[in-house]
C-alpha cells in the first residue's frame, strides 16, 4: 500500500481526495500545475507516495520514477522543444513549503539566469 501522510496536501491530491485538474499520471505519479505559478508554465511532479524530501531516504526506483516523467509531462505542456527548467527543494533554507518530494517544471518563456 502506497505511504500516505495525514494533512499532507500533495498525498490528498495524489490520492484524488483533493480533486485538481491532472496533467499527467502513471501508477507512481502525477503532475498538476501549481496554483501560484512563477512562470508560464509551472508544474508540479510529485510521488503517489508520500516522501517529504531527499533526506527522508527515497527509493532508486521512486526518484526514476519521479525524475524519468519530466520529459513527458515537458511534452504533455508542449515546452520540451523550447526548453525547461527543474528544481526540486529540500528544507528550510530552499524554501520547501509542502514537505512531500515534488520536482517543480518551468518554462513557457526565457527564464532568468
Ligand atoms: P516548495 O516551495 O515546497 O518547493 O513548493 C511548493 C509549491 O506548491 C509552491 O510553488 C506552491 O505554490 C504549490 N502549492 C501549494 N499548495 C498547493 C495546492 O494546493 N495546489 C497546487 N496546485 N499547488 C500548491
Ligand atoms: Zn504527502
Amino acid at each position: 500500500m502506497t505511504k500516505t501522510a495525514d494533512d499532507c496536501i500533495f498525498c490528498k491530491i495524489a490520492s484524488g481526495e483533493m480533486e485538481v485538474p491532472l496533467v499527467y499520471e502513471d501508477d507512481h505519479v502525477v503532475a498538476f500545475d501549481d496554483i501560484s505559478p512563477k512562470s508560464v508554465v509551472h508544474t508540479l511532479i510529485v510521488p503517489k507516495e508520500h516522501i517529504a524530501n531527499l533526506n527522508d531516504d527515497p527509493s532508486p526506483e521512486l526518484l526514476a520514477q519521479v525524475f524519468g516523467a519530466v520529459p513527458e509531462v515537458a511534452r504533455i505542456k508542449g515546452i520540451d522543444q523550447s526548453g525547461y527548467r527543474i528544481v526540486q527543494n529540500n528544507g528550510d533554507d530552499a524554501c520547501q513549503t509542502v514537505h512531500h518530494l515534488h520536482v517543480h517544471l518551468q518554462g513557457g518563456e526565457q527564464l532568468p539566469v
